[in-house]
């Protein structure tokens, strides 16, 4: 099992850090930049707490990185040496603003349809792999959303499958990931699975990719 939580730092990180702790449970980051105490605090307890601090872009502001594959690198390597700098770890785990296979891109710009093709080639050149997930929390699906459904619906996508790279937010408004990843983490150890952190040569899932 792979839990990974898109989006922080947030209010919730450090809830979700002291529950990774309490049950020696490793977990990854796709994180954004922010520029406060408060953030770099969070960057370094994820580095220091032995989870994998993974790149989410700088910005996840899709108005800007979806223009073009130069502005979406731009604002990647833009994080990679933020986090290098805060933490002295530079990431080695990527994970696309709204996963690999989205067509956000088509509501920002038609100049370029290869624009996915191209990002993930430069991807490719700076070695920095990207994953996807095969197993949401659903935790996105409303606002906050009722903890027992979290629980719930995460048990079953991830439940019977051998891997399972695991969607998680960590954004202020969930509280309610944080409240039943307890429980999930339990349920996961009971019935036997083992948790791990992504890295460039663990398990991955890539999303297929229609060109049109
Ligand atoms: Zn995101």
């Amino acid at each position: 099992m792979y839990l990974t939580f898109d989006d922080g730092p947030s209010h919730n990180t450090a809830r979700i850090l002291n529950i990774l702790k309490q049950y020696d449970v490793p977990a990854t980051f796709f994180v954004n930049g922010y520029d406060t105490d408060f953030a770099h605090q969070m960057y370094q307890r994820i580095v220091d707490e032995g989870h994998q601090l993974g790149n989410h872009t700088y910005s996840h502001d899709y108005q800007k990185i979806y223009q073009s594959p130069e502005a979406f690198m731009k604002d990647v390597i833009k994080l990679q040496d933020f986090l290098e700098n805060s933490t002295g770890f530079r990431p080695q785990v990527f994970r696309f603003p709204a996963g690999s296979n989205n067509q956000i891109y088509r509501r920002v710009q038609r100049e370029n349809p290869y624009i996915m093709i191209e990002i993930k080639q430069a991807l490719k050149e700076k070695e920095l792999p990207y994953f996807d997930w095969n197993a949401s929390s659903t935790d996105a699906a409303a606002v906050t959303l009722d903890a027992d459904i979290i629980l719930e619906n995460t048990l079953k996508y991830a439940s019977g499958r051998h891997n399972a790279i695991i969607l998680f937010h960590d954004s202020a408004a969930k509280t309610t990931t944080v409240q039943a990843l307890p429980q999930i983490i339990q349920t996961l150890k009971s019935r036997g699975y083992h948790f791990d952190i992504l890295s460039p040569d663990s398990f991955y899932v890539h999303f297929n990719y229609l060109l049109y």
